[in-house]
């Protein structure tokens, strides 16, 4: 798919502000420093559509960015930021949950795992859950040019071992950069054939 254009359409505080629409929605999430906003900016070339930041946890949002005029690219706020209070947390939570379980025109959520790092506890619960309400995810590891092959293949290696432990199906398993555009190709290929025609 060529990316022709991708603008932000609105920057909803939870699910009622997200503006009633007909086109398809992948929703990115993950961790917070997983490096969503960079994927996000890879996938549709624009260098700052989402905010890369050094403060993890900072987006709170949930941002709608129409793509191509033909379909929608969510990024969620990421989870697992520690220095969130609890009340922010579970604030978060359910605005977060809502959108996943009753956004009519969710198709995809987009589950954003690092490949750098041993796999987290918190992934894995959150698979767990977007498969017990029926969301339908797929995977991909992120930041795959950053340490060396043999180290990014045996985390996620652990972790999609982890995921048939419990028996996740992810609909599919991305490798990405956004450094080198790893998988954006097939990121954006896949998105594509699940457009209507
Ligand atoms: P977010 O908090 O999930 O949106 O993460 P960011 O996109 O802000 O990225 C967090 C950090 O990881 C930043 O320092 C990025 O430069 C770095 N990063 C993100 N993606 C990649 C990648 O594909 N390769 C490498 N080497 N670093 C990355």
């Amino acid at each position: 798919m060529k990316i022709e254009s991708a603008k932000l359409r609105a920057s909803a505080k939870g699910l009622e502000e997200c503006p009633s629409s007909n086109l398809p929605e992948f929703a990115f999430i993950g961790r917070s420093n997983v490096g969503k906003s960079s994927l996000i900016n890879a996938l549709t070339e624009c260098k700052e559509l989402a905010h890369t930041s050094s403060k993890p946890g900072k987006t709170q949002r949930i941002n709608l960015f129409t793509v191509n005029d033909s379909w929608t690219l969510v990024d969620l706020p990421g989870y697992g930021y520690a220095k969130l209070s609890r009340e922010k947390q579970g604030e978060f939570n359910r605005e977060v949950s809502a959108y996943l379980t009753e956004r009519e025109n969710l198709k995809q959520v987009m589950l954003l795992v690092d490949s750098q790092i041993e796999p987290q506890g918190g992934d894995l619960s959150f698979a767990l859950w977007l498969q017990e309400c029926g969301v339908p995810y797929s995977v991909v590891f992120t930041k795959t040019d950053r340490g060396s092959d043999s180290k990014t293949a045996n985390h996620s290696g652990q972790f999609r071992a982890e995921l048939e432990a419990y028996g996740l199906e992810p609909n599919k398993i991305f490798m990405s950069s956004a450094k080198t555009k790893k998988g954006r190709g097939q990121i954006l290929q896949w998105i594509e054939q699940q457009l209507p025609k």
